[in-house]
């Protein structure tokens, strides 16, 4: 049984290999896990700008509308303010409103020409706020003197009686047309109308002077006319009230205009707010992109690294270790297995180790093996190797249709032996005797063994009766020649030997017991006939 391993190509670790993969892997690992980390915390600082900045700037931006939008309501509600109270609650919005303007604008922007504007509009509201408080007094005043006119007019008509009519109509006529002219709108037709008033109010004189109570009438008519005329008079305040009423119109547009402007402003600037939050989380999403798909290219990489690894160690390890296995499985069973186990490395290193160790083992039992066949005393072949051998041998003599021939000797009077020159001596007699019939054997294919106590046998392939008697003849004559001393002997003064011989033929094959019962047989013989000799079986002789 042989395990083959062949080592092919340069050294390769499989520890090195699979600790250099682990640490590829862990470094995959390390740069996902930072690429993620990073993206998260990108992810998480786009998220507190919209939610810490853009959105917030996006509810102070529709506030900043709305209330710019109630600016524009309070600054008509002050244009259009008939009283003192209404102006004033005009007043008190526009403030409201301003403060909330630039608490909210601050917040969101740092725009000085922003900043800029709301100061004019607040200025401009300032001066609005007194061209209206200008107008508001006139109109006051408007309404004491025409008052006062209708007192005169009371007057006037406590005066009346038949000769006085015309005077009294003139009069009542004339503050009816007061009246009118005040109501009218148009600074033309105002000075057209009090024009026309002066003119009346010289008929009335006129008529006045015809009638009774004359001084009087010419008083109240010049009350009246000082009403109408005198520097601080209707006239001059009427005209006054519409060219603040124009300005205060004027004024208002003005600011309108300037509120416009800057909401215009405002959505500029917005604009560019929401342009830089836009231009921001498009710069974040395709950054996102980026690194999600440097994310999906590690992991891809990752995977594939991971898979590699795991079809080397399958390929590298486990297939290897389950081929060594088998070696190693089949070598238990004794069954003959080659297998090569290519590569140079630790599993390659482990089957050579374990190559070697069967080489040992393999050394070792045959060495066991060649023990177990061996007399112990003698160093040749015991009984057990003896019937291995013979079997062998006489299977092989049938397919060879060939003789076989087996001595069975004893040595002479070997207890007489024992019994005075000793056991230790007696053992090495058996060494001696061995040695002479193993020298006797020429042929490589005889085989001695030891048989037990004082008895030897040979097998002689290929060999005939006529054989066997030479080969037996010539060991009982190297035995003489030895002369090892047996004094003690009844046969001679040295040790002797006696033979008996059983021969296979091809025509009357034996088994291997028959054989040695047979030469046991003609020994028997032998010794009848006084020992120092050979016998051949004979089918006449009873066995005992
Ligand atoms: P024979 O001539 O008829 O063969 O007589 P024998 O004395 O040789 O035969 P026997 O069977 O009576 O005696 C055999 C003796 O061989 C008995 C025993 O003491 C001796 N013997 C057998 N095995 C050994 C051994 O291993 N060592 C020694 N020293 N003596 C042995
Ligand atoms: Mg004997
Ligand atoms: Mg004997």
């Amino acid at each position: 049984m042989t395990v083959s391993t062949a080592k092919k190509g340069a050294r390769v670790s499989l520890v090195k290999v699979f600790s250099a993969g682990l640490i590829g892997i862990l470094f995959v690992f390390i740069l996902l896990s930072y690429f993620t980390f990073t993206r998260l915390l990108s992810f998480e600082s786009t998220l507190t700008d919209v939610s810490d900045k853009s959105l917030p700037n996006l509810i102070r931006i529709s506030q900043l509308y709305s209330q710019s939008a109630k600016l524009l309501e309070s600054t008509e509600f002050l244009s259009k303010a008939t009283s003192n109270a209404s102006k004033r609650l005009a007043e008190k919005q526009l403030q409201t409103n301003l403060v909330n303007i630039r608490k909210a604008a601050d917040e969101i922007f740092e725009n000085e020409f922003l900043d800029t504007q709301l100061n004019t509009i607040a200025i401009e509201l300032d001066e609005l706020s007194a061209l209206i408080e200008d107008r508001l007094i006139t109109n006051n005043n408007i309404e004491l003197l025409t008052t006062k006119m209708y007192r005169l007019n009371v007057q006037s008509v406590s005066f009346e009686n038949p000769s006085s009519s015309s005077w009294v109509l003139g009069f009542s006529q004339a503050s009816v047309n007061v009246g009118r002219a005040l109501n009218e709108k148009k600074l033309q037709r105002v000075r057209f109308l009090f024009n026309q008033l002066s003119e009346q109010l010289n008929e009335l004189d006129v008529i006045s002077s015809k009638e009774q109570n004359q001084t009087v009438r010419n008083q109240l008519t010049k009350q009246f006319k000082s009403l109408l005329f005198s520097e601080n008079g209707l006239e001059a305040l009427k005209i006054k009230s519409l060219r603040l009423e124009g300005r205060a119109i004027g004024r208002e547009n003005f600011v309108h205009n300037l509120i416009e402007d800057y909401v215009a402003q405002l959505g500029f600037v917005t604009n560019e707010t929401e342009k830089n939050i836009t231009s921001q989380v498009a710069l974040s999403v395709t950054e996102m992109k980026k690194q999600t798909h440097l994310i999906r290219f590690i992991l891809i990489g990752g995977v594939v690294f991971l898979l590699i690894i795991v079809i080397l160690f399958q390929q590298r390890v486990l297939k290897r270790i389950r081929i060594f296995n088998q070696i190693v499985r089949n070598k238990t069973q004794g069954s003959e297995y080659q297998t090569i186990l290519d590569g140079n490395d630790e599993i390659t290193d482990l089957a050579e180790a374990f190559k070697e160790f069967t080489q040992t083992i393999e050394i070792q039992k045959q060495k066991l093996e060649q023990l177990s066949m061996l007399d112990g005393l003698t160093s040749i072949a015991n009984r057990r190797a003896l019937d291995i051998r013979l079997k062998h041998d006489i299977e092989l003599s049938v397919r060879q249709k060939s003789s076989i021939s087996l001595l069975l000797m004893d040595i002479d009077c070997f207890k007489l032996y024992n019994d005075n020159y000793g056991h230790l001596r007696g053992d090495q007699c058996l060494k001696d005797v061995s040695k002479v019939i193993s020298d006797s054997l020429q042929r490589e294919s005889d085989f001695v063994a030891r048989f037990g106590g004082e008895e030897f046998v040979c097998v002689l392939p290929n060999t005939d009766s006529k054989g066997a008697q030479d080969i037996a003849t010539h060991i009982i004559e190297q035995l003489k020649n030895k002369a090892l001393p047996h004094e003690y002997s009844n046969v001679a003064d040295y040790v002797t030997i006696s033979i008996g011989i059983a021969t296979s033929q091809p025509n009357a094959i034996l088994t291997p017991e028959a054989l040695i019962n047979h030469a046991d047989s003609a020994l028997y013989n032998a010794k009848k006939a006084g020992k120092q000799s050979y016998s051949l079986y004979s089918s006449t002789i009873p066995l005992e």
